[in-house]
């Protein structure tokens, strides 16, 4: 038994570098919450492009986010996202989403309004259920700056690519390396050269390089650093009683 999370941990660094199984695994092995913060400009995006709004036009994205009822599960074994009373959770890693998702994230009034919807997210489970791994590429540094573990993972574009072209062939998605990989290194650009909250490890984080790591070392490594941070406790929440979906319309 490896105790109970207490507190957050949040996971940043570029796609690829296996933030997501990372984060499930932790979160679903030491019994605490799970925030998908990607997943949320994703489905911004897809409101975005069902509404037929430019993603080069912030006033018209502003009023999309202000607008679309986006609710988060927050259990790491169902991470539903729902849009609109739709769930999306295949919609969203579409390649049309994926192209236009950097440009909406770069937006700084879709970004306030998602941190403030995640900032009360984490609140939420923090009070219910005392611990969460977020994922996402400003937590450490914008979301939860207060968060008791900072990881920023990284790992080579080869990796990275590879792992994002064998995701997208497992489900379905239509995935030729090379074009993979050159919109892996797209999306890290804008995202890292964005003006606002851009893609960058906090000064504390545990920087941690994944590429010759599986997801059983890289754990191995997070579960120490969480247990040097006391941040485990003793009790096992029950099982299924997970909070339903999160979140809701923007403000
Ligand atoms: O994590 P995922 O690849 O699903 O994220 C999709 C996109 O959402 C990223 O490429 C980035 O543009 C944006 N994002 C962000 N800030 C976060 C999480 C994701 O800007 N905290």
């Amino acid at each position: 038994m490896l105790g109970v999370l207490r507190g957050v941990v949040a996971l940043d660094g570029p796609s690829g570098t296996g933030k997501t199984t990372v984060a499930r695994t932790l979160a679903g092995r030491l019994g605490a919450g799970y925030l998908d913060t990607g997943a949320m400009y994703r489905a911004v995006t897809l409101a975005a492009l069902r509404s037929g709004v430019d993603p080069a036009d912030p006033v018209a994205l502003e009023k999309v986010t202000e607008g679309a009822d986006i609710g988060v599960g927050t259990d790491p074994d169902e991470p539903v996202i729902v849009l609109d009373e739709d769930d999306v959770g295949e919609a969203i890693r579409g390649a049309d989403v994926t192209a236009a998702v950097s440009a909406v994230a770069a937006v700084p009034s879709v970004r306030r309004i998602l941190v403030e919807v995640q900032r009360a997210i984490i609140e939420d489970v923090l009070d219910e259920y005392g611990g969460i791994v977020v994922e996402g590429r400003d937590i450490g540094t914008v979301v939860a700056p207060e968060a008791e573990l900072k990881v920023y993972l990284t790992a080579s574009t080869g990796v990275r690519a590879a792992r994002r072209s064998a995701q997208d062939s497992a489900a379905g998605r239509q995935a030729e390396p090379d074009e993979v990989r050159a919109a892996v290194e797209r999306r890290d650009r804008l995202d890292s050269g964005r003006a606002t909250d851009p893609l960058r490890p906090a000064e504390d984080a545990v920087e941690l390089d994944t590429s010759d790591l599986d997801l059983e070392q890289v754990v191995a490594v997070l579960v120490e650093r969480i247990a040097e941070r006391d941040m485990l406790g003793e009790s096992t929440p029950a099982a299924g009683m997970w909070p339903g979906t999160e979140g809701g319309s923007a403000p």
